[in-house]
């Protein structure tokens, strides 16, 4: 219980239409980017105060907790981890309450039931080291880790603090990785799949623009922002590495969105994941 605690502690101390398709086609069937949307659960009992937000300010204060993958008939990224390793869950069924995190599905059945097994996996990315976000990142350390330099930096450097738990991304040490110097990576080389460099919540956070062949352009979002709301506002959280540097950020991504026409999926954002399909089913 360690780790629940760990997080809501960090958390207090840092205040101070889918066109979606049945499951069972072969990715490797597949022309043009799928994304695969799966569910971790949620986080709840946050103090807005935390996002620089009042209660009634914001339409919906808890978080949802997802992981992406991306298939892509040149290979598979699988973009963040979940809050909770699935090794928690006592398989019974029953949800895994950590702290301010409830977990109701482990991540690597729904990888399964929509084909893949983590061995498949091609290339992993974090948004960034959060804990609510690499539950299962050891799972993927057969894949080629794609991470900006300043977050390895941070995530492997001698006593990293906050919201972190060391022990869900060890493996990662030892990966193929593809580190980039605050730069983007067009994963798959035909501009379909971008990682971008959106440093400020945590020194190298990445978003991934994805083109799909009948949505369009989303933007999975990581946590350049939490609440809908923040993009109003302009507000960042009490605890950016960098607020400004967020807010640069924030820009360039706005800017892509409008150039693209891009819709933004922001990754704790409850709305947003209740309106899009599940895995196995998947939006292209
Ligand atoms: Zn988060």
């Amino acid at each position: 219980m360690a780790r629940n605690l760990s997080f809501a502690g960090a958390l207090v101390a840092a205040a101070l239409a889918a066109s979606c398709s049945d499951a069972g086609d072969s990715p490797a069937a597949s022309a043009s980017p799928r994304i695969y949307v799966f569910e971790n659960g949620t986080i709840n009992g946050l103090d807005p105060a935390l996002f620089n937000f009042r209660r009634e300010e914001l339409a919906q204060v808890d978080f949802v907790n997802t992981a992406y993958l991306i298939a892509h008939p040149r290979g598979t990224l699988m973009f963040d981890a979940g809050a909770v390793p699935d090794s928690h869950f006592k398989g019974d069924g029953t949800p895994v309450v950590e702290g301010v995190v409830t977990a109701t599905k482990p991540i690597l059945p729904q990888l399964k039931e929509a084909g893949f097994e983590p061995g498949d996996v091609t290339y992993f990315a974090l948004s960034h080291y959060h804990s609510d976000h690499t539950g299962n990142a050891n799972a993927f350390a057969s894949a080629t880790w794609i991470v900006q330099k300043a977050e390895r930096d941070y995530m492997f450097g001698d006593s990293p603090q906050g919201i972190i738990q060391p022990a869900t991304y060890d493996a990662l040490r030892n990966a193929n990785t593809k580190i980039l110097d605050n730069e983007d990576l067009d994963v798959f080389g035909d501009g379909s799949v971008v990682v971008m460099a959106t440093p400020g919540h945590t020194p190298g956070h990445q978003v991934v623009a994805v083109k799909l062949a009948k949505r369009g352009a989303v933007v999975l979002a990581g946590d350049l922002y939490h609440y809908p709301e923040e993009r109003t506002t302009g507000r960042v959280p009490t605890f950016e590495s960098d607020p400004e540097r967020s807010k640069v950020s924030r820009a360039r991504i706005e800017k892509y969105l409008e150039d693209n026409d891009a819709e933004l999926w922001i990754e704790h954002d409850i709305a947003t994941h209740a309106a899009l399909p599940k895995a196995p089913q998947y939006v292209d």
